[in-house]
């Protein structure tokens, strides 16, 4: 039986890309391969959305006295780093950046809505409690295959990866198709993947 394959296109927002207000280095270059990937024979396509309200956890503007990027413990001892306000909902900044081939993807899953908790994985809440829409829209189209991508490769890429693989996906990170928030740390990264049971491929080994 043939295995059914979706490919999970990461957070490719304004916010993250060349000149927004927390751009991954050389995210811009993930444009072309996401879209060479996006014209292979997919079973499904799904985009994730970061999808901040105001004052969400996240945003170092949240916390008095604190800036961005350093780590604050929550309750329940959950770590949560602190990062520049971004993909407000409705802002241009969360927004899918309109080079990639819109008109491919199939389905969108927004995350990160809940004020109070973030959302770094397209599957669950960093809780891991409450759960988006990504689960059953693959179930409902029989879907046995993940193919992650895009940002970030050490955050929200992943994290998806990662419960993904969990819920019993086989799961494919594909490391040329995404861009780290700290680019020093790909190989913990890989890593971590490869002891879960991810396969780290490239885009040259998909056709
Ligand atoms: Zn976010």
């Amino acid at each position: 039986m043939n295995s059914k394959k979706s490919l999970l296109i990461i957070d490719m927002q304004y916010d993250f890309m060349e000149g927004g207000s927390l751009a991954v280095a050389q995210a811009n270059e993930l444009i072309a391969p996401i879209n060479q990937l996006m014209e292979l024979d997919w079973d499904l396509i799904v985009a994730s959305q970061d999808w901040h309200p105001r004052n969400h956890i996240s945003f170092a503007s949240s916390h008095m006295g604190k800036t961005v990027f350093e780590e604050i413990i929550l309750t329940g001892e959950r770590k949560q780093r602190l990062w520049p306000d971004h993909c407000l909902q409705h802002s241009h900044g969360a927004a899918i950046h309109a080079e990639l081939k819109l008109s491919e993807i199939d389905e969108y899953v927004l995350k990160g809505q809940d004020p109070a908790v973030d959302s770094y994985s397209a599957f669950f809440d960093n809780n891991h409690q409450k759960k988006t829409e990504l689960d059953k829209l693959l179930q409902a189209r029989n879907i046995n295959d993940i193919y992650v991508v895009g940002l970030a490769g050490d955050y929200c890429v992943k994290f998806t990866a990662l419960d993904g693989k969990q819920l019993g996906y086989n799961t494919f990170f594909i490391s040329d198709a995404t861009r780290l928030v700290e680019p020093t740390q790909a190989d913990v990264v890989r890593a971590e993947l490869e002891k879960n049971g991810i396969e780290v491929i490239r885009v040259a080994d998909i056709n």
